[in-house]
Order: C-alpha cells, then structure tokens, then sequence
C-alpha cells in the first residue's frame, strides 16, 4: 500500500501549484468555490493529488464558522455528502476528489497559502495503527478503534489522508480575531473515499480523538 508523508514548506505556493495548503484551488469547469449551509464562503484548506487513485485531486473546504465532528453511519445514506450534517442543518463541509481542474481567479482569503510536497514512506503498523502525522495512504494512526465505512453504492471506502490532531492552520495575521484554524474543532481525520468513485463528493472523514 503506497503512503507519502506531506511536508508544508514555508514558501507560498504558485498559481497551478496542485499540492497547497490554502491558496487558489484547481476547481473543475462548472465547479462553484464550496458555500456553507449558512451561505459564507468555505475556507479552502488544502489540495493534493492522489498518486494510487490515478492521480486524481483531493480538495478539502470547510466553513470558517461551523466546524464541529460529523458523524454517520458506517453504511453512509444517499448522498451522504450533502444530507449527514448533525448537528448542523446543512453541509458545512466539502471534499472533492476527480481531476485536477484550473485555478481558481481568487486565493483563499483565511489561510496563510503554503506550498506541499508528498514524500515516499514507508511504516509498521502495529495493533491495526499506521504512522502518525500529516500523510496520504498507508493506514490510519486511528485514535479509537478503525472505522470502516461503505459507501451509499455499496463499494467499501478506502483511506486516502490523514490530518494530525489539533492541526492548525495559519490564517493571515488579524483575519476574524484568530491565528489559526481547525478542520472539525482540531480532531484528528481520517478522510476516506469511494475507490468506484460513484461520485466527486464520495468522500467521508472518518473523525477522532
Ligand atoms: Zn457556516
Ligand atoms: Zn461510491
């Protein structure tokens, strides 16, 4: 099983970067930058491209303002992207996982951009828990116990990246009172997608701590 480990350099990225912290997301012909069930703009958290699933583009947006756990089933519903939201009532986040599209006109106003780079790993996974830290692939670092999820179309979800606890991320200094911010209150994530990928927004983060 392939795994890389994400590093974030301390230089900003350039336009067409594919792998960035904040900055200008490769967004789809069609696609809208992400809005919150509240109608504020998403934060655009960060985009890598997934070496093992054809080098498809993982995007990752969540709202400045809703940001708790979500929590489903482990057979998540029809279109469970949109409509597992509790304790919300609505989407306040979005993943995004097809190829990589064209650079959006507008950065990101909340995060101070960042560019990425994958490094080729390898780990030992003992007691059914792979490496910690900020990595694509491999298995999870699980703080409780695995969660295996199934897709609404039936095909079991694979593990893709994994976001550090109380991961922060660096917001331009004096933006909203706050010097950095979390995806789902600082738990650790396991985001997982469906390897059919039946849909672009067939991705689930499995959340922790
Ligand atoms: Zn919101
Ligand atoms: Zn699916």
């Amino acid at each position: 099983m392939s795994i890389f480990t994400v590093e974030i350099l301390d230089e900003p990225p350039a336009a067409g970067d594919h792998n960035t912290l904040g900055g200008r997301p490769l967004l789809a012909a069609g696609e809208s930058w992400p809005a919150c069930f509240c109608g504020k703009p998403m934060v655009f958290f960060f985009q890598l491209d997934i070496p093992f699933l054809d080098g498809d583009h993982l995007l990752v947006f969540q709202c400045p303002e809703h940001d708790e756990g979500v929590f489903g089933p482990l057979q998540l519903p029809e279109r469970y992207w949109d409509t597992v939201t509790d304790p919300y009532e609505g989407p306040f986040w979005r993943f995004l996982l097809r190829p990589a599209g064209s650079p959006a006109a507008e950065a990101d106003p909340h995060l101070q951009a960042r560019r990425l780079v994958l490094h080729p790993a390898e780990e030992t996974v003992e007691n059914r828990r792979g490496r910690a830290g900020f990595k694509l692939g491999g298995v999870p670092s699980w703080a409780q116990e695995p969660e295996h999820y199934r897709c609404s179309c039936g095909t079991d979800m694979v593990f893709v990246c994994q976001v550090p606890e109380n991961f922060g991320f660096d917001m331009w200094p004096m933006r909203e009172g706050k010097e950095q911010v979390y995806l789902f209150l600082g738990n650790e994530v396991y985001i997982q997608a469906c390897p059919a990928r039946c849909h672009p927004e067939a991705l689930w983060p499995a959340i922790q701590n």
